[in-house]
């Protein structure tokens, strides 16, 4: 893997660097997100060196251009984080500049030293999800290397993290490194016992690192949605409550394969390595949240843990009256001296929001990604991350 760490400071002076980030965030949260924070970093050393950094980035999934999916916002945030003016760049679908009287930005750009430009969503063309050469050789031609620090968006093969490193030396930003270095631990030798902790929504979007685990973990610790899946495959009753009904069979499969021989069924809410809530509170014909019990039972599992992954939400937090089982979780992560890796949007914050002392914790790693770290840590290759190599 090729670092922006390792690049003698001679071929960053003067240069021009293309940085892609992640600013696919709610704005009202921007100025708080570890995906805008991890960031500056990255930024400030470029500038210390000498470049002008021109920043990438998207927004949603928007058809062509759509003022609502502008990246424009994201100007006063960021110059506020970094205490420096930010050039906003506009373009048109054939990715010429076309700020009103800034239309001479493109010399701008060419000209101004240690200035940070940021380019509009990338997104608003149709070429950027293709991973179009075309585009990316266009868009190549702004800057004299490139930089991914979007770690979060690797997983897809999109021109402004793949194509365009065809066209540019490329480098893994300072975000980039901390996310790859902290999750190859747990992909490489993780202390035992290791547990897995997973709940939020939906589990097809968990399985891929269910299976790649299944014979390293020593627990999955199971909530949120996903422990309805669980249940519902048993033909055990869940009323109202979320459940990604297609999936049902595999979590079936994946829990009847992992029972012991001679057990039925749910025995303890548990088969081998796969431990399901053994209470839950229940509202409106709904599982909201794992109930005291099984916080107790989890926060023990956890205390004796030596690796810890943490994804997803263990009930409907948003509500504070079905918070009490990710706080009990992120509580007990806080208490282990294990190394934890705690990833996923709302997984992330909710974990900062319930444990300000988080950053006095070096064994604790908050990652940026949420699709990006399930596939990474599923052993799947990242487009954006592969091309670094
Ligand atoms: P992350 O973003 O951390 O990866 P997900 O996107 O998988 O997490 O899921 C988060 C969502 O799951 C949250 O909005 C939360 O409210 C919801 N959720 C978790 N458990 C439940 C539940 N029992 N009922 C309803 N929603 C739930
Ligand atoms: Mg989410």
């Amino acid at each position: 893997m090729k670092f922006l760490r390792n690049l003698p400071k001679e071929k960053i002076f003067g240069k021009t660097c293309l940085l892609r980030v992640d600013l696919n965030i709610a704005e009202k949260e921007a100025k708080n997100s570890p995906r805008i924070l991890g960031i500056l970093p990255t930024i400030k050393f470029l500038i210390k060196n000498g470049a002008k950094v021109i920043l990438l980035g998207h927004r949603g999934r928007p058809n062509g251009f759509d003022k609502k999916q502008s990246l424009k916002p994201f100007v006063k945030i960021l110059s506020n984080l970094l205490n420096k003016k930010i050039y906003f760049i506009d373009f048109d679908k054939n990715l010429n500049f076309t700020n009103g009287k800034d239309k001479d930005r493109k010399k701008n750009v060419a000209t101004a030293s240690s200035s940070i430009f940021l380019l509009e969503n990338l997104r608003f063309l149709r070429g950027e999800l293709k991973n179009d050469l075309k585009l990316a050789k266009q868009l190549s031609s702004f800057g004299d290397f490139y930089v991914n620090d979007a770690f979060s968006g690797s997983h897809r093969a999109n021109v402004s993290v793949s194509a365009i490193t065809k066209f540019l030396p490329s480098y893994a930003g300072f975000l980039m490194e901390k996310e790859i270095k902290n999750l190859s631990i747990i992909m490489k030798n993780p202390k035992k016992p290791l547990t897995i902790i997973l709940g939020g929504a939906k589990i097809s979007s968990k399985l891929g690192l269910i299976n790649n685990f299944m014979s390293k973990a020593d627990y999955f610790l199971i909530g949120g949605g996903i422990a309805n899946t669980f249940f519902a495959a048993q033909n055990l009753p869940i009323g109202d409550s979320i459940n990604e009904k297609s999936m049902e069979k595999e979590a079936g499969k994946l829990f009847k394969n992992n029972l012991p021989i001679g057990q039925a069924g749910l025995s303890a809410g548990r088969a081998g390595n796969i431990i399901l809530p053994i209470d839950v509170v229940i509202s409106k014909r709904k599982i909201l949240d794992i109930g005291q019990n099984t916080i107790n039972l989890y926060s023990q599992i956890i205390k004796k843990s030596k690796t810890i992954i943490w994804n997803g939400p263990m009930g409907y937090f948003e509500d504070k009256k079905f918070a009490k089982g990710s706080q009990g979780i992120a509580r007990a992560i806080l208490k282990s001296r294990a190394f934890a890796v705690v990833g996923g949007g709302e997984t992330a914050s909710l974990f900062k929001l319930q444990t300000a002392d988080y950053k006095l914790r070096t064994n604790i790693f908050i990652s940026t990604g949420g699709g990006a770290m399930l596939e990474y840590l599923a052993g799947k290759k990242l487009p954006g991350i592969e091309v670094l190599k």
